[in-house]
């Protein structure tokens, strides 16, 4: 093997590794890109569950007492909770991440 086929070869190699270390990079974006997502429906998985247990809790408190008023005011608390907790509890996005700010929407539903 002459020197310049040695040169010629590691130059490839270089540019493989080059090649390699572009694509693990773009990999590396999208695991981020994946996580993020994944963290923030397990939230929202997490707070629908929530929501879920606290409606079952009221149904059955709402049999055993017949205190209608009492029940309202908890799943008001538990929607305003949900809220600024950075969930829509619209009709429109319900359940859904927050990503702009304060939703119009979920405020005049807040304000009834
Ligand atoms: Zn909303």
């Amino acid at each position: 093997m002459d020197k310049s086929d040695i040169y010629t070869q590691v130059a490839e190699m270089e540019e493989q590794l080059g090649r390699l270390y572009r694509e693990v990079k773009i990999l590396k974006q999208h695991v981020v890109a994946l996580l993020e997502e994944n963290k923030s429906l397990s939230l929202e998985n997490q707070n629908l569950r929530d929501m879920m247990a606290n409606k079952e809790q009221e149904n059955q408190k709402k049999e055993e007492n017949g205190q209608r008023n009492h029940v309202v005011g908890e799943g008001y608390d538990n929607l305003a909770r949900l809220y600024y907790e950075g969930f829509h509890i619209c009709h429109v996005h319900y359940g859904s991440l927050r990503t702009e700010g304060d939703c119009l929407f979920c405020l005049s539903f807040l304000n009834k």
